[in-house]
């Protein structure tokens, strides 16, 4: 059952998750279809719009047949079966392109508030799931002698004090996670000082003004860019390069100023008459490559954003989370409803950090690198790894597309 109004004052139920974005709510799906009793609790009114993940590679899609949501997420996205580009801005032309010969290897676009629409769809089905908006978690006790986590929350524009109770409680709370701080957990790591993203929702009729593809990567030392569509329609993603100014950061954005530049942006980067663009929303934000050194303590563990931060540019941020709330559902599944101990958290914990650690943020970074880098070494990587495409190098796009499963822990291995 899925509610927008919270009023008892005390409840209960087996799994707390605070967070309700795309993992919070899949790690949700995947225990309420086991029979789990789950509560959400989400400080928003609703799931939060601002532009973010639009790709769902085939590791994601895979699990999502398992959850039962594939069918749903293919028919409210775009499917992507031509792959991506690395280009020059503007009419520069195509450096590589990769993807596109497998029709069964293929990617949906769709944006994240989506995904959670989808999610939150198959939630309203499960008579033991809540999800309860306009909640914030303000502190919890971990009372491990009684097995149990006492979390207190404030409901509403009032601030109306909530008490529930949970065996579990899941951080799935995001960047400025309250559930890890409160831990005393750091995000160790650190932030790009040199640039930030510009994230805009655009309206344009690319297919009509250029030859471009679904996804596209932009190689500039100065205006290097991710753009991609964001599901059907004539609806892009232009996530671009700003260098780190004062008072261009999140939460302190002049809009006026914000759409000049994009303005801009648009006209430098984008094939076509940009005029004819229409800029829907824009976020900036910072970038970073940072992880928790512990994902779990007690009964209470992380997930998600919460847990780790990465640049977005390869859209290893939601896919790394959606994989962790894979395996924690898994777990929780098995230590709820098989009753197998709870150090199989730890487990889960240490597999989903080693993830982040040893493949996302490294590839995250090569990533990000291989479109502004100018030194040496950066340069070589990328023309070694354009020839290779290009050739194309079979055994090392073999291997290419093997990694992408270094995102994922078989929960069979546990
Ligand atoms: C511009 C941008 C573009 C991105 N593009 C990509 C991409 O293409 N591909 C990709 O894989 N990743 C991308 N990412 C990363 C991706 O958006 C995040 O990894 C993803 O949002 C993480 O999901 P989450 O559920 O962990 O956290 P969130 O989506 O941040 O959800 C956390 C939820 O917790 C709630 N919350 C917070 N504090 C409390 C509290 N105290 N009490 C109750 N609720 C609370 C919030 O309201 C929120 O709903 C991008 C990120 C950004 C910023």
């Amino acid at each position: 059952m899925v509610d927008n109004k919270s009023t008892s004052s005390s409840t209960s139920s087996a799994v707390a998750i605070i967070g309700a974005g795309p993992v919070g709510l899949y790690a949700a799906l995947l225990m309420g279809k086991a029979g789990v009793d789950v509560h959400v609790f989400d400080k928003e009114e609703n799931v939060i719009q601002s532009p973010r993940a639009i790709a769902y590679f085939p590791v994601v899609l895979e699990d999502f047949k398992t959850a039962g949501i594939y069918e749903d997420v293919c028919q409210a996205g775009w499917k992507n079966t031509i792959g991506a580009s690395w280009r020059k801005p503007k009419n520069g032309g195509k450096l590589a392109h990769l993807g596109g010969n497998d029709p069964t290897k293929f990617a949906i676009h769709l944006g994240q508030h989506e995904l959670a629409a989808v999610i939150l769809d198959h939630l309203s089905r499960l008579p033991n799931v809540s999800v309860r908006w306009n909640t914030s978690l303000e502190r919890f006790e971990d009372l491990e002698s009684e097995s149990m986590v006492k979390s207190y929350f404030a409901y509403g524009p009032d601030k109306v004090p909530q008490q529930h109770v949970s065996r579990f409680l899941i951080g799935a709370d995001g960047g400025r996670s309250t559930v890890r701080k409160l831990l005393g957990l750091p995000l160790d790591g650190f932030t790009w000082d040199d640039w930030q993203i510009i994230a805009a929702n655009v309206v344009y009729d690319m297919d009509t003004e250029s030859d471009w593809g679904p996804a596209n990567f932009i190689v500039d030392p100065d205006i290097w860019s991710v753009i991609a569509k964001t599901g059907k329609g004539p609806n892009w993603r232009v996530a671009t390069g700003e260098r780190v100014i004062e008072g261009l950061t999140e939460g302190s954005w002049d809009e006026e100023e914000g759409l000049k530049r994009t303005r801009q942006r648009l006209a430098a980067l984008l094939p076509g008459n940009t005029d004819k663009a229409e800029i829907v929303k824009i976020s900036p934000y910072k970038m970073h490559q940072r992880c928790a050194p512990s994902f779990r303590q007690g009964s209470v563990v992380l997930a998600g954003d919460a847990a780790h931060l990465t640049n977005p540019i390869g859209g290893l941020g939601l896919t790394t989370g959606l994989m962790d709330a894979s395996l924690l559902g898994h777990v929780l599944n098995r230590i709820l409803v098989d009753g197998q101990p709870s150090s199989l958290l730890d487990v889960y914990a240490e597999k989903r950090r080693a993830v982040f650690v040893d493949f996302t943020s490294p590839t995250a970074t090569a990533n990000r690198q291989r479109l502004l880098g100018t030194d040496l070494e950066t340069l070589k990587e990328r023309e070694d790894f354009f020839a290779k495409i290009n050739k194309p190098d079979i055994p090392f796009l073999k291997q290419m597309f093997e990694s992408e499963m270094g995102v994922y822990s078989n929960p069979e291995t546990i």
